[in-house]
């Protein structure tokens, strides 16, 4: 019976191990699409005032994106602060600013700038 039982086990393991091999593209996407679900989730809450859930939404999103080698979209590369991560929510938590073909972003809590360069016309 335990026999059986350890084989049984095994066979698992190793089912286990071929599919995450397989699937490591799979992985990609779904990581992708949670950084994305996160930035949503963490949108709403800062939305809500609650800017210490929004700001662990982002550490999550940015773990997400390390450990499985996906870029964060560009689209939600502004939304938090680039020196202490903190996602930022205009007129609540940052300022912006336009200057010189640059977007400044001002961050409330680490009282630091980031600077992100416009690009001509995205195709
Ligand atoms: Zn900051």
């Amino acid at each position: 019976m335990t026999e059986i039982k350890e084989k049984e086990k095994r066979n698992f393991k190793k089912n286990k191990v071929k599919k995450m091999k397989q699937s490591k593209q799979m992985q990609k996407t779904i990581a992708e699409k949670r950084i994305i679900k996160l930035f949503n989730m963490a949108e709403k809450k800062a939305k809500e005032d609650n800017f210490e859930l929004a700001n662990r939404y982002v550490e999550i999103a940015r773990k997400l994106s390390m450990r499985h080698l996906v870029k964060i979209p560009k689209k939600y590369k502004r939304k938090f602060c680039r020196h202490c991560y903190s996602y930022l929510l205009p007129s609540k938590n940052c300022r912006i600013r336009i200057y010189r073909g640059k977007v400044i972003i001002y961050c409330n809590n680490c009282k630091k700038f980031s600077r992100f360069i416009i690009k001509k016309a995205t195709k």
